[in-house]
């Protein structure tokens, strides 16, 4: 399915290429035709303007004769003056003539004809006038001469001539822009079909990318809840694991808390010089016993159940438990511990031994992190917030924490310790957490980490 998606798009892919690579094309052609365009319609009124010119001579010569032919018969200085101005505008209408047609070598032929015979024929009709007044006979002999020569017919035989050519050539250029005006139509029709095909084809493929883009998410997010499910499972198996645990630890504990009291009782009339220290022994041994099957306790109702029993507490004794608790595991090796306790903020509203644990948890992972460090610092501090929730800061001077793990720090099973599990600090955000306070883990600037939780402070009881 998914192989048959990206045949899909592969070919839409080329489509979309074709189209526009014929859309370059189209848009040339249609550019070149534009020219077309244009170059053909200057030559159609070009030829418009040799036409009108050569009519503007025909017209000229008429009037230049039926003037002349008028101040004949009625000798009117009227038709003298029209005569007149005919045969001044001729000679400027035939230059013009002669310069639009200069590209024309048959044109220009056929005009120096035309051009010959009208100046001879002014010159006859020059004389005509000037005659027409004090010798008529001359004048009409001139006239009749006229006639026998037929000048004014090989003008007009002339201009006809040069006429009908420009009219072949009008047909034929009319042609050429019209053929051109329909290609340019076409080639504009071809361009808005491929473009929308291009378009088409284009949205077709934002489409596509689109879904493929959806497509991924959501396997990403199936991914990413599949591996959530397996940590809830696993989560899920150590909390049963654990409850099964505390049932099963709980009695062999109990039964060592009352051995070791009943050795004490046994040792409470002896005389013996090491009495007095082997009963504090026991009676530190019994205690921790009984602290542990209180911790086992409580961490099978915490897994069970998900509650915590909060009471009145000082923020500094269990301070001082926890750090004993970790410090036994770490006593060979030389630790300075610095304590900085708000005596304003010393009572908490919290779980005495889920904060102990919250608390083992973080000096115990800062004394592993500093284990290569000379010398080691452990900062252990409290301050009131604004919100009266307090909150505690365990600091080390150790490497910090791995890049790779910062973003997934309070998940579980996260760990770069051989030996670890990586439940520690995911523990300690559910602590956190069920005290309505949050937690997060900064980097020292001297080196180091510092991990902040705030919990909820109390009024002294
Ligand atoms: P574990 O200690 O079993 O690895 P945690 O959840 O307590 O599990 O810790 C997870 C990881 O966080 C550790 O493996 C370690 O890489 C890192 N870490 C925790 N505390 C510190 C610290 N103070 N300094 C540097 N890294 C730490």
């Amino acid at each position: 399915m998914r192989l048959r998606s990206h045949t899909a798009t592969g070919w839409a892919a080329w489509l979309l290429a074709a189209a526009l690579a014929m859309c370059v094309v189209a848009t040339v052609a249609l550019a070149y035709s534009l020219m077309q365009i244009r170059d053909n319609s200057s030559w159609v009124r070009h030829t418009n303007d040799v036409l009108r010119l050569i009519a503007g001579i025909e017209r000229a010569v008429l009037q230049a004769e039926s003037g002349e032919r008028g101040y004949l018969l009625t000798h009117v200085g009227e038709y003298r003056e029209a005569y007149e101005n005919a045969k001044a505008a001729l000679p400027h209408a035939i230059d013009e003539l002669a310069t639009v047609i200069g590209d024309n070598d048959e044109q220009q032929h056929n005009l120096a004809t035309v051009r010959s015979s009208i100046e001879m024929r002014l010159a006859q009709l020059q004389r005509v006038v000037e005659l027409a007044q004090d010798d008529l006979q001359t004048s009409l002999a001139i006239l009749e001469q006229a006639r026998v020569d037929l000048l004014t017919q090989r003008i007009e035989q002339g201009l006809s001539t040069m006429t009908k050519l420009e009219q072949a050539l009008l047909k034929e250029r009319q042609r050429n822009f019209e053929r051109s005006n329909f290609t340019a139509a076409a080639v504009a029709t071809c361009l808005v079909i491929l473009a929308l095909a291009s378009g088409c084809v284009g949205a077709f493929l934002i489409e596509r990318q689109r879904t493929m883009a959806r497509q991924q998410a959501s396997d990403n997010r199936l991914r990413e809840l599949q591996t959530e499910l397996l940590h809830v499972a696993r989560l899920g198996t150590m909390g049963e694991m654990s409850a099964a645990l505390a049932h099963e630890l709980n009695q062999p504990l109990a039964a060592i808390a009352n051995y070791l009291k009943g050795s004490r009782r046994l040792l409470q009339d002896s005389s013996d010089k090491s009495a007095e220290r082997i009963r504090n022994a026991l009676d530190k041994a019994a205690e921790q016993a009984l602290r542990a099957g209180e911790v086992i306790q409580r961490l099978r109702q915490f897994v069970s159940r998900g509650e915590t029993e909060k009471s009145n507490e000082r923020l500094d004794r269990i301070v001082d438990d926890a750090l004993a608790l970790a410090l036994v595991v770490a006593k060979d090796r030389a630790v300075a511990v610095s304590l900085s306790l708000d005596p304003s903020a010393q009572h908490v509203l919290v779980d005495k031994v889920q904060i102990q644990q919250l608390l083992l948890n973080l000096i115990r992972n800062a004394l592993e992190a500093m284990e290569h460090q000379t010398p080691r610092e452990l900062k252990i501090s409290s301050t009131r917030c604004d919100d009266g929730m307090i909150e505690v800061t365990v600091a080390d001077n150790g490497p910090g924490i791995d890049p790779e793990l910062a973003d997934r720090l309070f998940l579980p099973f996260m760990t770069t310790k051989s030996t670890g599990m990586g439940v520690g600090l995911s523990l300690c955000r559910t602590i956190v957490t069920a005290h309505g306070g949050g937690i997060q883990a900064e980097p020292q600037p001297g080196g180091g980490t510092a991990f902040r939780f705030t919990i909820p402070g109390a009024a002294p009881s």
